[in-house]
């Protein structure tokens, strides 16, 4: 549906699971303004630069118009025709778990919902899988182990109620920037206490109490640690433990865990121990760093046996509190679109559960045990036993470990539809079927964040082409295989409804997940909904989840376990001296096949980078800037190396967004080995093992240009620009005709070229210019090129008769690389204006240049700046 021009929609933002409300106005030319919806209990009003910058990602450029088959274009119904003939065709032929699908976080609640029936009910298996599984599987399982359902007990409010906030393997600050901001208002307000648990120094240290900087994948053995501090200390609720079994066996594996482990000082933990059991409302955040890893559901369990040790569950600024990465996988959850759920928080394996969702849907089959969770879902279509795989939304020739095989897995496998926004992603090129979907902007339904909020997701463009909405694919494959009246579905209100009606049956049973008050919703009801928290029962709307001490495992009763730590799965030894840690930067999402496309948000950090300690860049010889290539058993990968005290020796950190697509060496998922928690089936991404060197090329280059570009050496890296594009390059075969490689990099067989060289020191510069206008530049050295980068990146399209002494002239700006990309602030402007203005604090910079004043992820970038003693301008 499309909104007229003017009229301001609300919506949600795409990202990640804080799930901030903001107000769309389209400007009738396909864009759209954004702002934060003061009215969305989430964000308030507040964005961070991601959502601030979604108008910018729009374009149609790189857009999917119209179904594929082999790579040729054709219509809607030879392509579901096709897609339908095959599913059943597998089935009848092979069983129904020769098939699979496997979706997105990014998928709206009512997609979920369809694409779980069609798989579940109808083709009659359960192998259903998401990337959620990649993301926090883990607190699934120790939720489930814990509570008897997946039930997250807090809410946002319960952040700002708190007096001490800890953040485990939660980089919050860049990764849920909007949750950061609310702590940091709420600790200016009551002087909250912050304690950052993490590997790494990451932003979120820079206004922490406390950084525990233990060793990678030791969490448990804090957290038992602290369990028995509790005890000792006699901070044990009694009364709150009435609710609760396991306490003793808990008990006595905390006693025997060996906290040495943490790497940590005694002193250190002591001083956590008794910040934690001094404060009465507690709150733990946990995220990816807990449930990435190979004993990820015990790091989640160790979380809550301490929360449910002390009784600090249920009440107001108390409670663990998974933040989740993607927009809906909380939706995702709800409507059990995992391989081991069910729906609506119902059991796969519960009979009675089966049969009363069989009897709903009015389904043929169900599968009575879990299905292939990802690793194994893949590795099936690898071995030839899967022989039809849907890929909805998501990007696993990428981001899933092991990226090389599972790249090949899909080749492999006999048939493919990838359904997606674009072409160009390194899975939907491997695709035999290709399904135009719709773009956020073009779609209606809900999400659930973080805390248990539904809001509206609500379409304002229309979709281009052939596009068409993810539930309505779906239902018209389903209604294609010959389930008509499963599928018989006009619009996502009637599905929200027939949701909302089986969920009803989950609080018939007893269940947590019951939304059944919103069952019957009118049309015009479900078009105006406001953010809603579950559950809204007929009985029951809201409110606080085990403050009553009644808990969802058949005795009513909550779980401790005792949990033992074990190591990260692979080893360390002298092939694979590092751990690598994998996670996001502050400004990319994903594989950026979106935030790639806003020049500002690709100013910040532009190329994948590695970031190594300076102890083991000396030892290897690693200059800054220089290139490390790192390898493991399943692949190797280049990248920028940054050489920094924020890791620990023997620790790398690299970034997950570099695709094929933007830097094809910085595919990081080829290197992380596929072993899973043996619970929650979630993959180990922060603990690889790899080895790292210094990489030696030939030559490197920086390149900008009007127009995208074609590198074809062995390292490159390419970034959109607020005038094109800028490229990092290097080779391995000595240059030999450079006008040669820049018309062909740049495709500008007529633009006029000059050259300028130094042949004693190597160095060749190259411009290509158009009527009167530099179109593109190539800088190349022996070296890592140094020239002003961010100076280079504005200037295709202008006149700048400079552009090949690689800095700007007399009176032309440099901003520097941006710090604060909701305001498109620079490095240089900020220091300029520092050292001219005579400002003193973050918050005279934001006075002065608006830097770091809305959604703050900038602020330690620019009290850093404001540290610098004797100002100098920012080098690359
Ligand atoms: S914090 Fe940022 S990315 Fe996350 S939902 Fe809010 S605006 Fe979107």
């Amino acid at each position: 549906m499309a909104v007229a021009a003017c009229q301001e929609v609300r919506s949600a933002c795409p990202y990640c699971g804080t799930g901030c409300g903001v107000l769309l106005r389209p400007d009738g030319a396909g864009g759209l303004a954004v702002r934060g919806d003061p009215e969305h209990p989430a964000n308030r009003g507040r964005l961070c630069s991601k959502g601030l910058a979604l108008g910018e990602t729009l374009g149609l450029e790189g857009r999917l118009l119209a179904p594929q088959v082999n790579g040729q274009e054709t219509d809607w119904d030879s392509a579901l025709d096709l897609v339908a003939a095959r599913f059943r065709q597998a089935v009848e032929q092979h069983g129904p778990d020769s098939v699979g699908f496997y979706l997105s976080g990014q998928m709206l609640t009512e997609d979920y919902y369809v694409a779980n029936k069609l798989m579940k009910g109808f083709l009659g298996s359960a192998n259903i899988d998401t990337n959620s599984r990649l993301c926090m599987a883990s607190t699934v399982a120790g939720h489930k182990r814990a509570f008897g359902t997946d039930t997250v007990p807090g809410t946002y409010e319960d952040l700002e109620e708190a007096d001490l906030i800890v953040l485990a393997g939660s980089n919050l600050a860049w990764c849920h920037p909007v949750l950061y901001q609310r702590i940091l208002a709420a600790r200016e307000a009551r002087g909250t206490r912050l304690v950052v648990i993490d590997p790494r120094r990451t932003a979120s240290c820079d206004q922490a109490d406390m950084h525990l900087k233990l060793r990678a994948g030791s969490d448990a053995a804090l957290f038992n640690r602290l369990l028995a501090a509790l005890y000792e200390g006699g901070a044990l609720d009694a009364e709150y433990l009435q609710h609760v079994e396991g306490l003793g066996a808990a008990l006595e594996a905390a006693f025997a865990a060996d906290a040495a482990v943490t790497g940590l000082e005694e002193a250190e933990i002591a001083a956590f121990c008794d910040l934690w059991m001094r404060t009465e409302k507690v709150v733990t955040i946990f995220s990816q760093g807990v449930n990435q890893s190979t004993s990820g559901a015990d790091k989640v369990n160790a979380i809550l046996n301490c929360h449910l040790a002390a009784g600090r569950i249920g009440k107001l600024g108390c409670g663990p509190f998974s933040v989740t990465g993607q927009p809906n996988a909380m939706g995702g959850r709800e409507v059990g679109g995992l391989a081991n759920m069910l729906a609506c928080h119902m059991d796969l394996e519960n009979s009675s559960h089966r049969a009363a969702v069989q009897e709903f849907w009015g389904a043929p089959a169900m599968p009575e045990r879990a299905g292939l969770k990802a690793v194994d879902l893949f590795r099936a279509a690898g071995e030839g036993r899967l022989k039809a795989l849907w890929i909805i939304h998501t990007n696993p020739a990428v981001t899933m470990p092991e990226a090389d095989a599972v790249s090949a897995a899909i080749k492999a496998c006999d048939f493919t539809v990838v359904s997606d926004v674009t072409a160009a992603t390194d899975t939907a090129r491997l695709a035999d079927v290709l399904l135009p979907a719709a773009a956020w902007a073009e779609k209606d339904g809900t999400v659930t964040n973080s805390d248990r909020t539904i809001s509206r997701q609500r379409a304002v463009l229309p979709p281009p082409g052939q596009a068409r909405a993810d539930w309505d694919i779906l239902a018209d494959a389903g209604r294609r295989m010959g389930w008509g009246a499963a599928f018989d579905y006009q619009s996502p209100a009637q599905i929200f409804r027939e949701h909302a009606a089986l969920s009803g049956l989950a609080g018939s049973f007893g269940l947590d997940f019951d939304i059944s008050g919103l069952s019957s919703l009118s049309d015009s009801d479900y078009e105006g909904l406001a953010p809603v928290r579950w559950p809204v029962s007929r009985k029951r709307q809201g409110g606080r989840f085990f403050a009553d001490g009644r808990f969802f495992h058949p005795d009513g009763k909550a779980r401790m376990l005792p949990v033992r730590w074990r190591p990260p799965a692979a080893a360390q030894d002298r092939r694979y001296p590092f751990r690598l840690n994998t996670g996001r930067i502050r400004d990319q999402w994903h594989t950026m096949t979106r935030t790639g496309k806003a020049p500002r948000l690709s100013g910040h950090l532009a190329e994948p980078f590695a970031d190594i300690h300076p102890e083991d860049a000396r030892r290897l010889g690693v200059q800054p800037a220089d290139l490390l290539r790192l390898s493991s058993p399943h692949g190797q990968a280049i990248l920028r190396a940054r050489i920094t005290a924020d890791v620990q020796p023997g620790d790398l950190f690299v970034p997950i967004h570099w695709t094929g697509e933007t830097a094809p060496s910085a595919r990081i998922d080829t290197l992380v080995a596929a072993a899973t928690d043996p619970v929650s089936g979630q993959p180990e991404s922060k603990g690889a093992v790899v080895a790292a060197e210094r990489w030696q090329a030939a030559w490197y280059g920086f390149a900008v240009s009007c127009r995208p570009m074609a590198p074809r050496t062995e390292y490159w890296a390419v970034a959109r620009t607020g005038a094109g594009y800028r490229a990092e390059l290097a080779g391995l075969a000595p240059l030999a005709d450079l006008e040669a490689i820049a018309r062909d990099l740049f495709a500008l067989p007529e633009a006029e070229a000059q050259v300028m060289t130094d042949r004693r020191k190597g160095i060749a510069r190259l411009a290509l210019h158009q009527d009167g206008k530099v179109m593109a530049a190539l800088f190349t050295a022996p070296e890592p090129v140094a020239v002003r980068r961010d100076y280079l990146a504005g200037v295709p399209g202008s006149s700048a008769a400079e552009v090949l002494t690689g800095i700007p002239a007399a009176g032309r700006p440099d901003p520097g690389p941006v710090v604060c990309a909701c305001f498109s602030v620079g490095a240089n402007t900020i220091l300029h204006a520092i050292e001219s203005g005579g400002l003193m604090s973050v918050a005279d910079v934001g006075a002065a240049l608006q830097a770091g004043t809305n959604c703050g992820s900038c602020r330690p970038d620019i009290a850093e700046l404001l540290s610098r003693r004797p100002f100098r301008q920012a080098a690359e």
